[in-house]
């Protein structure tokens, strides 16, 4: 991790009606960096995620990437300017090989023909996330975290520069716990930075260099995952759920 913020959020706000979802949110993701967004059900994460990836225009604030300002702008530009998700609802093409899933990742990006290095690269991204033999594979034929490692594959396919993970660990039991962790790491160590929402701790803790927690659409604190979790503040918030 660098010192150097490849993604600085300032002032954001997000308000649905008379909610206000998000409520001046600011804060900086240093390059390489692990980052978790956490906080109880309604603070503001997805909405936080949505806001960084182009699903929702802010009412006010900025979203830098590598300094340019991204707010606002369409999701498939964010995309290609190097913003990549997963869903916590996963968005797989069902009739689509497992392969082909992936090409679609990879078509994303600017001047990429739907061809044989096109196929090879998809490959490649599928051997990143353990499915290396399962290309030809319909999604229907997938395990739950099978499906969930293509939806890694996919984004990872686009070659992000911010990864951003929502609950991509959610649902799974101990031992697919510990390999998603292990294969978050793996991401991460190619370069990539990675924000998670994640409500298993004990991820947070084994992974987070630094994590944000938010209550109400605020941040309430900002630090390690072992600073942050005994702050009375973020108790209190978590108490109150
Ligand atoms: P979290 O991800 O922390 O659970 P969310 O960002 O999903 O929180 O939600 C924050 C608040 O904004 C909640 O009160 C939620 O009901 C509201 N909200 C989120 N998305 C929408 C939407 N599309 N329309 C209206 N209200 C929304």
């Amino acid at each position: 991790m660098s010192a150097d913020p490849v993604l600085r959020l300032q002032g954001l706000r997000k308000s649905f009606g008379g909610l206000v979802a998000v409520n001046d949110v600011s804060f900086d993701v240093m390059r390489g960096e692990i980052f978790g967004l956490i906080g109880p059900n309604g603070s503001g994460k997805t909405t936080t995620m949505n806001l960084i990836s182009g699903a929702f225009r802010p009412d006010q604030g900025q979203i830098l990437l590598e300094g340019q300002d991204i707010a606002g702008q369409p999701a498939h530009l964010i995309a290609r300017r190097g913003i990549a998700r997963t869903f916590q609802l996963l968005r797989l093409i069902e009739d689509m090989s497992v392969l082909e899933n992936v090409m679609v990742g990879l078509a994303f990006r600017p001047r990429q023909p739907w061809d044989a290095t096109l196929r090879r690269r998809a490959a490649e991204f599928l051997e990143l996330v353990g499915l290396g033999g399962l290309g030809g594979a319909a999604v229907s034929e997938l395990t739950y975290i099978d499906q969930k490692r293509l939806e890694l594959a996919r984004a990872m396919a686009l070659e992000p520069k911010v990864l951003l993970l929502d609950e991509w660990l959610a649902g799974l039991n101990a031992t697919e716990l510990h390999t998603g962790i292990a294969m978050i790491r793996q991401i991460r160590s190619l370069g990539t930075t990675i924000i998670m929402v994640e409500h298993v701790m004990s991820a947070i803790h084994s992974l987070c260099d630094r994590c944000v927690v938010m209550n109400a659409g605020t941040r309430i604190a900002m630090g390690t995952p072992a600073a942050v979790l005994s702050d009375p503040l973020v108790v209190e918030a978590y108490l109150g759920e």
